[in-house]
């Protein structure tokens, strides 16, 4: 019998999700994790502003939300002295990503990204048939130039780099990528993911300017403002670009009480601070865990520590695969060769002292 039909397009898609959520695992294991290290979720949680003003939303969900974001996007452009024509705001970074992908991107179009980077942007490339092409990454860190070289040997339209990386935790001073902008082909657009920006030193992170549509800065509340699951993310860049967002995005994307909370959160910018200042001090503390057993923690920009566990891609699996079955909830870089490593998100101290306890047995695990 024949049914509907997918698109070819749909049709020649292999059957993968970017991401398998902690809740399929703990279906899949009967079990609930005892410590959720491995998405780099923000365990200090939101601003309890964000929260009362979620609570305060809460009777009103009667009425659609704003579909323009009005009061969110101008106090994000107060906020980063632009205006609010040069805010989108959308579903996340993945929900932006995939709107700029189906923006600029035509079946057979050349896309550039780094092999080993955030996985959810490739799923959107494939999703539109893109032509990815992915570079190798440089002593840890992606590589500006490669991503030049290789944009203008495909004749890429979009180029995709994350700063602070995910997932070594790495990241470029400003005039690393300044100079990677200005080397960019005349027709390519810069997606410059920063959703760990607010961890990143002040040094790695260029002045926003929205006068050069090549560039789109996309930012998140799902990280630093801790709050994931309400999926808000925006990105800023130059008006025209921004505006084209509208003929294809998902007005309704992003809830009312989503729009509150990240309102709030905005405006408890002493939260934020807090939240830094326990980051610091949980990435401190994974670093000297991972020493102690005599592995090497990375150098991190943002809330989680990339560990080195010093030997193949086989070994860091299995590694991760025990540190699951103590219980912990974990992923792992995805290329080689990053794919030495396991990544850490920080916790509590509950989780740090869970993560303490089980390593030892994990590396012995691993090593028989
Ligand atoms: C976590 C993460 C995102 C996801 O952001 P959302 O706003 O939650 O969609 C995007 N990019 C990178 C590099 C990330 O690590």
């Amino acid at each position: 019998m024949s049914g509907p039909q997918e698109t070819p397009l749909v049709q020649r898609l292999p059957s993968t999700v970017p991401f398998v959520g902690p809740e399929t695992l703990e279906r899949q294991r009967s079990q609930v994790f005892g410590a959720r290290l491995g998405a780099n979720e923000s365990v200090f949680g939101p601003s309890p502003k964000a929260i009362a003003a979620m609570e305060a939303a809460a009777p009103e969900a009667w009425k659609y939300c704003d579909p323009e974001n009005y009061d969110l996007k101008v106090a994000l452009a107060a906020h980063h002295g632009v205006a609010p024509e040069n805010i989108v705001v959308g579903e996340g970074i993945d929900g932006l990503l995939g709107t700029v992908v189906r923006m600029f991107v035509a079946e057979g179009d050349a896309v550039v990204t780094s092999d080993g980077a955030y996985p959810t942007f490739n799923y959107h490339v494939a999703g539109f048939g893109g032509a990815l092409t992915k570079v190798p990454y440089r002593d840890d860190k992606e590589d500006p130039d490669a991503l030049i070289e290789a944009a203008q040997r495909t004749g890429a339209r979009l180029i995709y780099l994350a700063n602070p990386d995910n997932p070594m935790g790495s990241w470029h001073d400003a005039p690393v990528l300044e100079r990677m902008i200005a080397a960019m082909p005349k027709n390519a657009l810069l997606i410059l993911d920063e959703a760990y920006v607010e961890f990143a030193p002040a040094t790695a992170v260029p002045p926003i300017d929205v006068d050069d549509p090549r560039v789109l800065r996309m930012r998140t509340f799902s990280k630093a403002y801790g709050m994931a699951g309400l999926r808000v993310g925006y990105a800023i860049g130059e008006q025209g670009v921004v505006k084209a967002f509208d003929k294809v995005r998902n007005h309704f994307g992003v809830n009312a009480l989503a729009q509150a909370a990240a309102l709030a959160a905005l405006e408890d910018q002493e939260w934020l601070e807090h939240v830094k200042k326990a980051v610091q001090a949980s990435r401190a503390q994974i670093a000297s865990i991972a020493e102690q057993n005599g592995l090497t923690p990375l150098p991190s920009a943002t809330n989680f520590v990339t560990i080195d566990c010093g030997a193949d891609d086989a070994f860091a699996k299995a590694v991760l695969a025990a540190l699951i079955e103590a219980n912990i909830f974990v992923r792992m870089p995805f290329a080689a060769p990053g794919n030495r490593c396991i990544r850490i998100s920080c916790g509590t101290e509950a989780d740090l002292n869970l993560f303490e306890k089980v390593l030892p047995k994990a590396l012995s695990a691993a090593r028989a």
